[in-house]
């Protein structure tokens, strides 16, 4: 589990632990691997601490991430998206059940024909993009983080692992209160759900607990909004 330390990681820790679960989290500080997932060293070490304490998973967790409002862009896609697939490749000979990428309702603002990363043009879509470079960065993340995993439905099928994506809307964390303590603050508060809250780490992490579990068996390459209806809202043709 990356991004065990704080909001939904540390709720679905929670969930899984009250299952009688084994969990091992990653997270920068407070797990039992810490590692920076921002760098590729940072990257190796969580997978190899992984497999130092865990053999054989039942289950992996993708979440570590970080929002928009973080002073370096960069910061993020390394985060957000490769601190994501690089620790899904490399934990996943030593998977046997199921896995699950934690990422947003935010990618629908970017199309992949149109996301740098596709190119691996970020850096210099970054040096374009001015003060939007972190809503941007955090689209992109999540954008290129839903085709990575749609993209292995195949290999991981074969093997018998299971892989899916959840994409919040705005959920009550620590990351969304930096955000609304920061200049993007208005913006968020205008993100209207027809359910008229913000959704609760817990209400992500039951979803996530079902995906990794046996009744969760036939769904693979999947996304999920949970987003209190947001994006049938935003975009109710589009699916
Ligand atoms: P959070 O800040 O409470 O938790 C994120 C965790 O990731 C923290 O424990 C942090 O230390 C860890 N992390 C950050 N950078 C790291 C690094 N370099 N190496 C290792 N760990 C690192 O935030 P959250 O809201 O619980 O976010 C969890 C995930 O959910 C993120 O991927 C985020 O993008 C996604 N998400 C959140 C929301 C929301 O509104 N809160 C909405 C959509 C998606």
């Amino acid at each position: 589990m990356t991004g065990s330390a704080s909001g939904i990681g540390a709720a679905v820790v929670s969930a899984l632990r009250a299952d009688g679960r084994d969990v091992v989290g990653v997270d920068l500080r407070d797990a039992e691997v810490c590692a920076d997932l921002s760098t590729a060293d940072g990257r190796r070490a969580a997978v190899d601490g992984v497999l130092g304490l865990a053999g054989e998973l039942d289950g992996l967790v993708v979440c570590a991430g970080l929002g928009p409002h973080v002073p370096d862009p960069r910061q993020i896609i390394e985060v957000n998206y490769r601190g994501a697939v690089e620790v899904l490749d490399g934990l996943f000979p030593a998977l046997r059940g199921a896995a699950v990428a934690v990422s947003s309702s935010a990618l629908t603002m970017t199309k992949w024909a149109d996301n740098p990363i596709s190119r691996g043009e970020e850096a210099a879509a970054l040096a374009e993009a001015g003060e939007y470079a972190g809503h941007l960065a955090y689209s992109w993340s999540k954008n290129a983080l839903t085709v990575a995993v749609r993209r292995r439905v195949a290999e991981w099928g074969a093997a018998g692992v299971r892989l899916n994506t959840v994409a919040p809307g705005a959920v009550d964390t620590p990351l969304l209160q930096a955000g609304l303590e920061s200049r993007f603050g208005d913006a968020i508060r205008s993100y209207q759900a027809p359910i008229p809250r913000r959704g609760r780490p817990e209400e992500i992490a039951s979803l996530i607990r079902y995906l990794l579990g046996p009744d969760a068996g036939y769904i693979h390459g999947a996304q999920f909004m949970i987003d209190g209806g947001s994006d049938a809202l935003m975009r109710p043709t589009e699916f």
